[in-house]
């Protein structure tokens, strides 16, 4: 049986990262960190980082490898004894490479990467319909108002948009396909495919088979 406890989350934008991240951390004690979730925070802040971080988030554009490496590399030295869950990052194969090489000089690595492989189609309707609290990260999808875990009043977010969802979706399958190649060469990917629109209680079902029979491999 394999100790699972460095998780990467891996899916297109609106494939459902931060439901399913809500699910895994509370399932398997991970402390998580969504570094798109974290950049709108200091974005809300008013911050340095948030400000810079925005210039790209508005274009649709990914901040930087530089940038994001060093967040999480600093969150990664604060949270070397936890089971911890990434989600959005690694968004690159540069990025990737940084952190199995942050993770091997703390004699770790990464255990498992969740794969969720959405159907495109089921991911533009979501997005249209997706909101995101600006305090606690937590997304919806049903254009709920206030923030169900912490009352904060919802958002639309500014790259939820048809224009730069396309821009957001081409990024992803030339630069984020490849980070899910990078890890399924190293026989580390538990994939879900979703093709049709379910309750989200159903995937997280699928996925904790998933990591049952990949844990017992
Ligand atoms: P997300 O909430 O994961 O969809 O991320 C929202 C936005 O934050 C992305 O479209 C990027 O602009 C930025 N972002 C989040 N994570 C990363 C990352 N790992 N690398 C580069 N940009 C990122």
């Amino acid at each position: 049986m394999k100790t699972l406890k460095r998780f990467v989350l891996v899916g297109a934008p609106a494939s459902g990262k931060g439901t399913q991240s809500s699910f895994l951390s509370d399932t398997y004690d991970l402390k998580p960190l969504s570094t798109g979730a974290l950049l709108r925070a200091e974005i809300a802040a008013g911050s340095e980082l948030g400000m810079e971080a925005k210039k790209y988030m508005d274009a649709a554009m990914f901040v930087p490898d530089e940038v994001v490496n060093g967040i999480v590399a600093k969150w990664l030295g604060e949270n070397k004894d936890c089971g911890c869950l990434l989600d959005g990052y690694p968004r690159t194969v540069s990025q990737a490479e940084t952190l199995d090489a942050n993770l091997s000089q703390m004699g770790m690595e990464v255990d498992i990467v969740v794969y969720l492989n959405v159907a495109l189609e089921l991911i533009q309707a979501r997005m249209l319909k997706r909101k995101a609290c600006p305090k606690c990260g937590e997304t919806t999808r049903n254009g709920e108002e206030t923030c169900p875990k912490c009352g904060t009043e919802m958002i639309v977010r500014s790259d939820d948009n048809p224009e730069a969802f396309a821009k957001r979706w081409k990024d992803y399958e030339s630069l984020t396909v490849p980070v899910i190649e990078h890890y399924q060469a190293q026989g580390k990917v538990v994939e879900i495919k979703v093709t049709e629109e379910g309750e989200p209680a159903d995937v997280s079902a699928r996925i904790a088979a998933a990591i049952r029979a990949y844990a017992e491999k």
